[in-house]
């Protein structure tokens, strides 16, 4: 390859998880996202190691999106002496201030929590001012204005995937690198499209589904209604665990439809997570990120993300109330992984309750408690707790914000036929997959090795969704 720049990749690389790709010109270092790693405790251990690049020789950062698996390590970044700008669509601002703010009470509460008990725990990665040191040093962007970054001209584009999602066209001396980001999908609903790819010399391709396709988007929606219609009539609860940014809209947005249609039958729907209630906030202040339909529903006056008896829970004893009562009702908390948080409360309480539904609308990384109960465990251990597991263990496939992959390989091919394509962000099987089908066209393609150590689950690499 002869480049005058060089992409390695320190996250999300032979993993899902924690973006942080970097491109080196040789003059200039700019990373493009600094995710944490999610899923298994091994993935997790890696967010406190080192990064793997010199922080100092950084000198800018391209955001693509607010999601923890790509903003998560930004604070770190900056508390090991990153202080130059990063670029970001104001909604990625706005909703990265809820996340990350969110991330750093959670770990603090941990930290809290275990000392009280006298165990050993790890301090917090980061705290509140580490988060508003990063936000100070993001600098806003537009959609398909080219803006300059350590000197390289860069060009944003809409991906789709959540508002204020981008992906990154670098001009580097005179060719061009493409940073996908994460991709969304081309169904209607909340979001737009995503833009196809650019014409760019070097390609980094998110691979999150690149061995298979979505459910058909009309038969999802069939099936999540038919779940619901069930899972009232054996009038328990229906838990949710789902992300407090998009997924959550999302399934707001699908069951306020489905009951204006008549559909399904209209039962409370709590929404326990004070991070969701505030990320609502970020999509009414950014109705031009959105999809037609949503804001025609908008502008028509309704609320597009409001099923009828729609209840936000703020407190713990709200919280408390919906898990103590046997009314039935929807349960939708975080997080989206299983991997703490409040629907890990009323899993614990309900699981073991036949009339229990825990429909699970989301990835579920290899190694985590999500991925056991897809694989269909019949106990596991929640919050130091074996729990027995009679609840009815729902995947609804085809609800992911992710493109599956022939809108991977619709998205890739505008790219041209001198494209090199990179393939990252995804588990090994998807990645080589996608990078097969790439080079079946012509395009040459290569799986992205990972500059750091990743652990070795030793488990069957199967998707969850
Ligand atoms: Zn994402």
């Amino acid at each position: 390859m002869a480049k005058g720049f060089e992409v390695r990749s320190y996250g999300a690389a032979m993993t899902v998880t924690g973006s942080c790709h970097l491109l080196d010109t040789g003059d200039v270092q700019v990373l493009v996202d600094c995710g944490a790693f999610q899923g298994s405790r091994d993935l997790f251990a890696l967010n406190r190691g080192d990064f793997g690049f010199d922080v100092a020789s950084i000198d800018a950062v391209l955001l693509t999106h607010a999601h923890l698996d790509h903003c998560g390590r930004l604070p770190v970044l900056v508390k090991r002496g990153y202080d130059g700008p990063i670029y970001a669509r104001p909604a990625t601002r706005m909703l990265a201030e809820h996340l990350l703010l969110d991330a750093a009470k959670l770990q603090t509460e941990d930290f809290e929590r275990a000392k009280r008990r006298g165990k050993n725990a790890d301090e917090p990665l980061f705290d509140e001012g580490d988060v508003r040191a990063v936000l100070g040093l993001m600098k806003p962007i537009e959609y398909g204005v080219p803006f300059e970054a350590a000197g390289l001209t860069v060009t944003a584009q809409v991906a789709g995937h959540v508002p204020g999602s981008a992906g990154f066209l670098v001009q580097v001396g005179d060719e061009t690198v493409m940073f996908s980001g994460d991709i969304g999908n081309e169904r209607k609903d909340v979001m737009p499209d995503p833009v196809p790819s650019p014409v760019a010399d070097e390609v980094l391709i998110e691979s999150t589904y690149g061995d298979r396709d979505h459910r058909d988007f009309d038969a999802t929606i069939d099936e999540f209604a038919s779940v619901l219609k069930e899972a009232a009539r054996r009038k328990g609860k229906i838990l949710i665990p789902s992300f407090a940014l998009e997924r959550t809209q999302d399934v707001l947005f699908h069951i306020a439809r489905l009951e204006d249609e008549g559909r399904i039958p209209v039962l409370p729907v709590y929404v326990d997570s004070p991070l969701a209630s505030r990320v609502e906030k970020v999509y009414e202040a950014c109705m031009d990120e959105l999809s037609d339909e949503v804001r025609q529903i908008a502008a028509g006056g309704r609320d597009p993300f409001a099923p009828k008896r729609l209840a936000y829970t703020h407190t713990v004893d709200d919280s408390k109330r919906i898990n103590a009562s046997d009314e039935a009702a929807i349960v939708i908390a975080g997080s989206g992984m299983m991997t703490g948080g409040r629907i890990l409360h009323h899993m614990r309480a309900h699981l073991d309750d036949s009339h229990t539904t825990l429909m699970i609308v989301g990835f579920q990384p290899r190694g985590g408690l999500g991925r056991l109960l897809v694989d269909g465990a019949p106990s596991v251990k929640i919050m130091g707790e074996e729990v027995q597991v009679n609840a009815r263990v729902v995947t609804i496939n085809g609800l992911s914000a992710h493109a599956d992959r022939t809108e991977l390989l619709r998205w890739s091919q505008s790219a041209g036929p001198a494209a090199h394509f990179r393939m990252v962000h995804g588990e090994p099987s998807s990645l080589e997959a996608l990078r097969e089908q790439v080079a079946a066209r012509g395009q040459s393609a290569e799986v992205q090795p990972s500059q750091i150590t990743l652990p070795d689950h030793g488990r069957k690499d199967e998707g969850g969704e």
